[in-house]
Formats: structure tokens, C-alpha cells, sequence
């Protein structure tokens, strides 16, 4: 678990290799996650964050284009 992030008021959604966190106050609404990979980020479904629905580099990868922040990973 990262603290810091927590402590930033990032939420965590947890992988077996990743550990997804997300900010809501820091996210500027771009949909470049969803559009990005719609099996991990999915606003219709709860948890909306499932990181072991694809590959960790694949997670990174959509991660990586987040815009604002909000998004942020912890491999294990
Ligand atoms: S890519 Fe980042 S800023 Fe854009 S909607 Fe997703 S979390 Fe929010």
C-alpha cells in the first residue's frame, strides 16, 4: 500500500502484480483511461478500476497516458 498516495485522497483498487490508485479530485474527465482499455477502466461497473483484467504492461501503458495525475500504479 502507498501511503502517500492514500494520504493524497487516492483511492486504491488492488491487483494480483498491480495496485491501481485514483484520485477523483485530480482527474480532468479526458476518458483517455476507458477509451484506453474498457476492460480495466470502466465507469458502468463497481469496482470501476479491475487491474487484473489485462496485463501489467498493459496497465502501465494506459496509466501512462493519463493526463492529469489522477491515475498512478504500484507494481508489486
Ligand atoms: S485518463 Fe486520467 S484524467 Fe482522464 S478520465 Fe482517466 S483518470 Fe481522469
Amino acid at each position: 500500500m502507498n501511503n502517500e498516495l492514500i494520504e493524497k485522497g487516492y483511492r486504491r483498487y488492488v491487483g494480483n502484480k498491480i495496485d491501481v490508485y485514483f484520485n477523483t479530485n485530480i482527474c480532468q474527465h479526458s476518458g483517455n483511461c476507458v477509451r484506453g482499455n474498457h476492460a480495466i477502466f470502466n465507469l458502468s461497473r463497481k469496482p470501476w478500476i479491475v487491474p487484473d483484467n489485462a496485463t501489467l504492461e498493459e496497465v502501465k501503458r494506459v496509466i501512462d497516458t493519463c493526463p492529469s495525475g489522477a491515475l498512478q500504479y504500484q507494481e508489486k
